[in-house]
C-alpha cells in the first residue's frame, strides 16, 4: 500500500440492485496526480466514480479518501474531501452564473472562483442555460473548487463540447492538480487529450480494469489501448 494516496480503491465491486456492474477495481491516486479512466460505453467508468463517491452501495472491497473509509456513504465521502462533477455538470440552467456559484455556500463567497477563472467575471448575470458547453463546464469546475476538494472525480467533462473547448478545459484540471495538490480522476472519451494531461491511465472493459500504466507511455502505444478497448 502507498500511504500518500489521496484516493485508494481496493478490490471494489459495485453495481445496481445487488448485482455487480464493476468488479475487482484497484485504483490509487496520489495527491496532485491525475488518473485518466478510459474505456468504451458501458465499461463501468461512471459506476466506478459513483461508488467511489459513496453514491452506490459497495458490494465488495473498499474505498478510502485520505485514509477515511467511505463505505458507500456519500456524507462520508463529502466530509473526507471528495467531490464528483457528474456528466450533466450539475449546473442549474435557470439560475445565473452568480447564483450557481453561491450554491457552493463557501464562507469566502465566490471571489476565489473568479480569481481562478476570470473568464466567468463577465458572465455572472447570465443564465446558465445560455452559456456554451465549455462555459458551463468551467462553471461546474469553479463551483466545485469552492468546496476545496482533496479528491475530484470528473465524469465525461467533454460531453457535448467542441474539440477546441476540450483542449481549453483539460489543462485547467492539470492546473488544479498542480497548484492545489488535488487528486483527480478523469473519465474521458477523448483518449489522446486525456492522456496528455494525466499522470496515469486505466482502461476498463466489461466492468474490469484491463490495462493500467503511465499516461505518457500509453500515449506512445495507442495499439495497446485499442486492444484493451476490445477486451484483449
Ligand atoms: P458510458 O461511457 O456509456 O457512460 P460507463 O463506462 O460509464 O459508460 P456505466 O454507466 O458505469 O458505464 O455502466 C456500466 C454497466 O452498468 C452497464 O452495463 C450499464 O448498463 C449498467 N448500469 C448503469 N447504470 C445502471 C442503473 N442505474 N441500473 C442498472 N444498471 C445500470
Amino acid at each position: 500500500d502507498r500511504t500518500d494516496d489521496a484516493l485508494a480503491i481496493r478490490g471494489l465491486s459495485a453495481g445496481y440492485r445487488g448485482v455487480p456492474a464493476v468488479r475487482d477495481i484497484d485504483l490509487q491516486v496520489p495527491a496532485g496526480s491525475i488518473l485518466a479512466l478510459l474505456g468504451p460505453n458501458g465499461a463501468g467508468k461512471t459506476t466506478t466514480l459513483r461508488a467511489a463517491a459513496g453514491l452506490l452501495p459497495v458490494l465488495g472491497g473498499s474505498v478510502t479518501v485520505l485514509g477515511t473509509p467511505i463505505a458507500g456513504r456519500v456524507e462520508h465521502a463529502t466530509r473526507a474531501g471528495l467531490c464528483l462533477i457528474p456528466d450533466n455538470r450539475g449546473v442549474f440552467h435557470r439560475l445565473t452564473v452568480a447564483e450557481n456559484l453561491r450554491l457552493a455556500r463557501s464562507k469566502d463567497g465566490y471571489g476565489p472562483a473568479l480569481d481562478r477563472f476570470p473568464q466567468l467575471r463577465g458572465l455572472l448575470n447570465r443564465r446558465c442555460g445560455l452559456l456554451s458547453g465549455g462555459e458551463q463546464q468551467l462553471l461546474a469546475i469553479a463551483r466545485t473548487l469552492l468546496l476545496r476538494p482533496r479528491v475530484l472525480l470528473v465524469d465525461e467533462m467533454s460531453m457535448g463540447l467542441s474539440p477546441v473547448a476540450v483542449q481549453r478545459i483539460l489543462p485547467e484540471l492539470r492546473r488544479v492538480a498542480d497548484e492545489d495538490g488535488t487528486a483527480i480522476v478523469l473519465v474521458e472519451q477523448h483518449i489522446d487529450q486525456a492522456l496528455s494531461v494525466a499522470d496515469e491511465a486505466a482502461v476498463m472493459h466489461h466492468g474490469r480494469i484491463v490495462l493500467t500504466g503511465p499516461a505518457a507511455e500509453l500515449r506512445q502505444d495507442r495499439a495497446r489501448i485499442q486492444r484493451a478497448y476490445f477486451g484483449d
